[in-house]
């Protein structure tokens, strides 16, 4: 038993996703012993092999080395990570519960439970996963009944280290974090996570020390703040787009205010992925629990400007279609207007190439993307898609099967009549307007993340539309 001594405490990660995967190598990168556990016998399998089971820049490397070195196991016994570590994380998924916007604890409350009823020393339960507020107060009410019940020898703690890394940057972002949220319940938590993160603590990373509902409340307000300030520049888009106006200019301009901050400011297709959409709906179902019906409404809007996002592009793709087709602009207008027969007969065969199936860059994470939605709905109404993502096609069709997913760039937009960037990977920014423009059919191309130099574009002789511009014929 290592709780309390000076010897380094052994650690657990339990449930090896994006999340779970990355602070095990991680924390063996920062010389603890690890041992992590899924439930998914194939993930565990091939982790246990040294293979990142998802793309993540830098992890593949991390990840090897330490399970060469032997200080980084997997398994998929949980009793075995009970009896071994003094500190366990959970890293469990918590998505939306279909057919709700609360998020669905079955996971975290198993993997807690499955804990509680085999731990039989002291030991230390931190969350990392994102919950709702007063899920951890009721865990650890939750750990006291099991353990008394079974009468279970040891102090078992519980602890909330939310999690704020990003895919893409996850490595960095755990070794070098913003900050470090620890929210406790007890004594015994804070000078155990004091040696766990000495390393950043010695960097002088902001150490936040507070109670379990302002850590779990931190994280989603983090993520509801940065939804907010996308849907915010999202909205003045749909302005842009009916009056004219530069949409990269405005957010250049406000983002120059040191109180706003350009991050988080660009204009496009919308926020997507295994967070920001289910955290912002699962903190208005809880507030809605606690009898807050109003609070978080403006959360709603956020997440319908967001939404309607994807529809815009779909619109877009209409009239551009339309007018190199000759035909009356199909819809009357971007807002209110109405989608005319027209504009489905123009879908219906298009040859439409999208670039970019994940949520962002980077990533291989296809949950909630707005650009596979929008590349589905393309499909739905007739046109002939093709879609080429660096990293993201083999989760993409095995949520999506029937779009046409092709090996390279080239592939995508050999033919086509229409181009559509939706995810600003670097090689759809470095892209060549003339050497794709010798592939396509016709130069028409809608910048679905304004990150594109629109003129060069057009100097190459192709109409461009951003999201947040003016489409004009
Ligand atoms: P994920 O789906 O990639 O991983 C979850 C893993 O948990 C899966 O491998 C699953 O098999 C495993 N699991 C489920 N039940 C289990 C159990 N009882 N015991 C052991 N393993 C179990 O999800 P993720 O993206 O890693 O997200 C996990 C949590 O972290 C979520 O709460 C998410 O909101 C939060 N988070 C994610 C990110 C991110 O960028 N992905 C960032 C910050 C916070």
């Amino acid at each position: 038993d290592g709780v309390g001594r000076p010897a380094s405490p052994r650690l657990s990660v339990i449930g090896t996703g994006y999340l779970g995967a990355t602070h095990a190598a991680c924390m063996a990168e920062l010389g603890f012993e690890v041992l992590g556990v899924d439930v998914d016998p194939a993930k565990i399998e091939r982790l246990a092999r040294g293979e990142v089971p998802f793309h993540e820049p830098g992890l593949p490397e991390l990840l090897r080395t330490h399970v060469e070195s032997g200080r980084l196991r997997f398994t998929t016994d949980v009793e075995e990570a009970a009896r071994w570590a003094d500190v366990h994380f959970i890293g469990v998924g918590t998505p939306q519960q279909a057919g709700s916007s609360a998020a669905d604890l079955t996971y975290v409350d198993a993997a807690v439970t499955s804990l509680a009823q085999a731990i039989d020393r002291d030991a230390l339960i931190v969350g990392k996963s994102t919950v709702p507020v007063g899920t951890a107060r009721r865990l650890t009410g939750l750990v006291a009944e099991v353990r008394a019940a079974a009468g279970l020898p040891g102090d078992v703690e519980l602890a909330w280290n939310p999690e704020f890394l990003r895919e893409g940057f996850a490595v960095q972002d755990t070794l070098t974090p913003d900050r470090l949220v620890i929210g406790t319940s007890g004594p015994r938590a804070e000078p155990i996570l004091r040696r766990v993160y000495a390393r950043q603590l010695a960097a002088e990373t902001p150490w936040v020390s507070t109670d379990l509902e302002t850590a779990e409340l931190v994280k989603v307000a983090a993520n509801a703040f940065l939804a907010t300030k996308i849907s915010f520049i999202n909205a003045f888009s749909e302005i842009t787009e009916t009056v004219g106006g530069d949409i990269r200019t405005l957010a250049d301009a406000i983002g120059h205010d040191a109180r706003i901050g350009r991050r988080f400011l660009n204009a496009g297709v919308g926020f997507g992925g295994g967070c920001l959409p289910k955290d912002i709906r699962a903190l208005q179902a809880r507030v809605s629990e606690l009898g807050l019906d109003r609070t978080m409404r403006f959360l709603a809007e956020v997440d319908d400007i967001n939404l309607r996002r994807r529809e815009r592009v779909v619109d877009l793709a209409v009239e551009m279609l339309s007018t190199a087709h000759g035909h009356e602009a199909a819809a009357a207008g971007p807002y209110g207007g109405t989608t005319t027969g027209s504009g489905e007969e123009v879908l219906n065969g298009a040859r439409i190439a999208v670039l970019g199936v994940t949520f962002k860059p980077d990533s291989d994470d296809v949950r909630d993307s707005p650009a596979l939605d929008v590349a589905a709905r393309l499909y739905s109404a007739g046109a002939d898609v093709r879609v080429y993502d660096p990293e993201g096609s083999a989760n993409a069709a095995a949520r999506f099967p029937r779009l046409d997913y092709v090996g390279s760039l080239d592939e995508a937009v050999e033919g086509a009549e229409l181009t559509l960037l939706l995810t600003e990977w670097q090689e759809f920014r470095e892209m060549d307007p003339e050497a794709v423009g010798g592939k396509v059919a016709d130069r028409l191309l809608i910048d679905g993340r304004n990150v594109l130099d629109t003129a060069a574009w057009e100097a190459a002789g192709w109409a461009v539309t951003g999201l947040g511009h003016r489409f004009d014929p």
